[in-house]
C-alpha cells in the first residue's frame, strides 16, 4: 500500500508541549510525518531556523517515522515534493480559526490536491503558544509544564545570557 505522508509546517520558535501534542496525535494519521520549518519567512524569531530544528530533533529523537527539516519553498510545493497528501495544523481557540481558514484557502488555491487537516488542541494546552512561553521566561516564570526540559534550558540561555 502507498505510504501516507503528511507535513506539519510551523515556525516552532520554540517547540512547545502544544506542538508536541499535535505531533503525537497527528502521527497516528500518517506513515511518515515531516516537520517543516520555513527558512524564508519575514518573522522576527528568537531562535535561528537551525536552532529551532536542532531543538525539535532533540525532543523527537526517539520517535520513528518523523523527519525534521527546513525549506526555502512554499509549503504546498514542499508537500508536493515529498509526496504528502495533507498538511497538519493545530487549532487552539476561535482566534486561530480565521488565520488558519485563510491559510488553508490560499494553499488550496495554489494546489487543489493538498488537504489541510486540523487537530483541536487538548484543552489543557489550548492557551499555550511559543510567544507566551518566551514572555514568561523573560519574567523568570516557571515554564517546566509548557516545554520539554531541553527547550526550557535553551530559552533560559537565550534570554538571560
Ligand atoms: P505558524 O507561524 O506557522 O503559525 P507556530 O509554530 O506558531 O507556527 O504554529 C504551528 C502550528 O501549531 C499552528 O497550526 C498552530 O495553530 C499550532 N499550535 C501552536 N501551539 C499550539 C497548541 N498549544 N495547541 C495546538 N496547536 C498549536
Amino acid at each position: 500500500m502507498e505510504k501516507r505522508i503528511g507535513i506539519y509546517p510551523g515556525t516552532f520558535d520554540p517547540i512547545t508541549n502544544g506542538h508536541l501534542d499535535i505531533i503525537h496525535r497527528g502521527q497516528k494519521l500518517f506513515d511518515l510525518l515531516y516537520i517543516v520549518v520555513p527558512n524564508n519567512i519575514q518573522k522576527n524569531t528568537m531562535f535561528t531556523v537551525d536552532e529551532r530544528i536542532a531543538l525539535i530533533k532533540e525532543v523527537l529523537k526517539d520517535c520513528d517515522n518523523i523527519i525534521v527539516t527546513k525549506t526555502d519553498k512554499l509549503t504546498v510545493d514542499f508537500a508536493k515534493e515529498v509526496g504528502a497528501f495533507a498538511m497538519l495544523r493545530g487549532l487552539r481557540m476561535v482566534s486561530d480559526f480565521e488565520y488558519e481558514l485563510q491559510l488553508s484557502a490560499i494553499n488550496k488555491a495554489m494546489d487543489e490536491e493538498v488537504e489541510t487537516v486540523f487537530i483541536m488542541s487538548s484543552h489543557e494546552l489550548s492557551f499555550l503558544s511559543s510567544s507566551s512561553v518566551k514572555e514568561i521566561v523573560k519574567f523568570n516564570g516557571d515554564i517546566s509544564k509548557f516545554v520539554p526540559d531541553v527547550v526550557a534550558k535553551a530559552l533560559q540561555e537565550k534570554i538571560h545570557n
